[in-house]
């Protein structure tokens, strides 16, 4: 990050950012784990089966999808316990229901099997159909322990900062890592998923209306409401 600020922009300074992320986002849809975790899906099981549900799923289908499938199985033997058909069915709506469906049912045996969900980036990693974005939604959300879930919308958000310089997902991962306060690297996800669709959107960003305007180098930025 720089450290003489270009004309008209303040110092970039991280805690201010999330102290008007937070406010920006008060009224806003949350994003789908941290919805589930609220609405007392919060175990590190419930946490990986969404997570991996969510992989290229709307969070508007994600969280009634996860909650249908989690008033009829929420624990491991009870998830490993169904039908692969009647699993799929209750996957409807999300993308790819069938694999999703064979992989879910194949870790949920797996952790019936040793007792308990894995607590690591690498143990996590090893369950069938589960990368480091899934790892790292679980490991944060469901355990609590300090792990950075860099989605879509993560990845663009601090390229626009100038926080990260970045070309991909995992590299901004890599950058966050090693710059980002660890006392945010759960919430960054949190708060800029519901931020992303709504105020920093993919196309032409709200930057008029943007809290952090002031702060935002809006790096690529070429066209803004
Ligand atoms: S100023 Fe614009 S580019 Fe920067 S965070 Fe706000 S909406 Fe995004």
């Amino acid at each position: 990050m720089d450290t003489a600020p270009p004309p008209g922009k303040a110092p970039f300074d991280i805690d201010l950012v999330f102290r008007l992320l937070r406010e920006a986002t008060a009224g806003l849809p949350k994003a789908a784990m941290f919805d589930l975790r609220d609405q007392g899906h919060a175990s590190p099981f419930e946490q990986l089966v969404a997570a991996l549900i969510s992989a290229r799923t709307r969070d508007e289908t994600t969280t009634p999808v996860c909650l249908r499938l989690f008033a009829r199985a929420r624990t491991p033997a009870a998830m490993a316990a169904l039908p692969e058909a009647e699993l799929v069915d209750l996957l409807q709506g999300a993308t790819f229901p069938e694999p999703k469906a064979r992989d879910i049912l194949a870790l949920s045996r797996r952790i019936a099997e040793a007792g308990a969900v894995p607590d690591t980036m690498e143990g996590l990693q090893a369950l069938r159909g589960v990368g480091p974005k899934i790892a790292a939604l679980t490991l944060g959300v469901g355990f609590g322990k300090p792990a950075i879930s860099v989605d879509i919308h993560v990845h663009r958000i601090a390229n626009r900062w100038g926080y990260v310089a970045t070309t991909t997902p995992e590299r901004t991962m890599q950058a966050l890592l090693a710059t980002l306060p660890e006392r945010y690297w759960i919430e960054i996800n949190e708060r800029l998923v519901p931020f992303g669709k709504f105020v920093c959107t993919g196309e032409r960003p709200r930057c008029s209306a943007c809290a952090l305007l002031r702060q935002c180098r809006q790096v690529g930025v070429s066209a803004h409401r």
